[in-house]
């Protein structure tokens, strides 16, 4: 290579990275050279290369979106066995991974029992919702009501409200698993109507509505969440017993019933 041609490179390579273009730096010579071999037109290369940065932009946008909703584990749809768990509808939930409820700003309540998948089905929602683009945040309810009480002077308690309001889509797991203090029922309900209309929700919970009064403590906090919850909402129950335990059972009697066996033995009782 000529010194002047390595010296065009070296300029090259410094104007993509002022102009932040990544991708466009890594396989400029790459595409050039196979652009060459292919007689390609200059316009041709020109888009080839747009084309990658743009897709990568994208990954990269993704990622951060995936990494910044913070969900404590990664589910998706695929995994979730819904034969094991006929009381949630699959045609719903197809349809909710559409993502549109969340241009509609309606939530989704999933309430069953522990163990049921309800935090599965609420992080494989969210985090389709995360890669079509939207801005999602995951929080164990407990952890956002401690994170807001805790929040030590005015500014910092502001700056968590505000970065609530910056979401298209916040997720509540695990709500009413531990009864709130007075002081954190009401800042559930204020994070509760101040998304109403303008965030959508996920929220999970084991409490059937009836028994919200003894979580949440006065009985006109509840209605009141319940009622701006249940506006505009999809309800998902997860109907049944414990996926954990059911998996537990199933395991063991594999274990007991070897496929090579051809002796019918009774199921251990566990
Ligand atoms: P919940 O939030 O209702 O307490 P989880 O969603 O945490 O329950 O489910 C408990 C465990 O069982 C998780 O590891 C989850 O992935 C798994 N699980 C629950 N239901 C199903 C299902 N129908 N198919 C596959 N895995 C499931
Ligand atoms: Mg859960």
């Amino acid at each position: 290579m000529k010194a002047t041609e390595t010296k065009s490179l070296v300029l090259l390579h410094h104007h993509l990275k002022a102009l932040r273009l990544p991708t466009v730096a890594a396989e400029c010579e790459k595409v050039a050279t196979q652009a060459a071999a292919d007689n390609a037109d200059h316009l041709a290369y020109l888009l080839q290369l747009t084309e990658l940065e743009l897709l990568d932009r994208e990954k990269r946008a993704a990622e951060r979106r995936l990494k910044a909703a913070r969900f404590p584990t990664i589910k998706t749809l695929e995994t979730f066995d819904f034969t094991a768990r006929p009381s949630v509808n699959k045609v719903l939930v197809a349809e909710l991974m559409r993502c549109e409820y969340v241009d509609k700003r309606e939530n989704i309540l999933l309430v069953g029992n522990p163990g049921t998948g309800k935090s599965h089905l609420a992080t494989a929602l969210a985090a389709q919702a995360c890669a079509k683009g939207y801005r999602v945040r995951f929080f164990r309810t407990t952890e956002l009501v401690t994170a807001l009480i805790e929040a030590r002077d005015e500014r910092s308690f502001l700056r968590l409200k505000g970065q609530l309001a910056k979401l298209d889509l916040l997720v509540l797991d695990e709500l009413g698993y531990v009864p709130a203090s007075k002081v954190g029922s009401e800042l559930l309900f204020d994070v509760i109507s101040t998304a109403y209309e303008r965030t959508s929700l996920i929220v999970t919970t084991n409490l059937p509505f009836e028994s919200w009064t003894e979580v949440l403590g006065s009985e006109r906090l509840t209605g009141a969440t319940l009622d701006r919850l249940t506006h505009r909402c999809r309800i998902i129950e997860t109907k049944g017993e414990s996926y954990r335990l059911h998996d537990a059972k199933a395991r063991a009697n594999r274990h007991a019933k070897p496929a090579t066996e051809t002796v019918d033995e009774p199921a251990p009782s566990r």
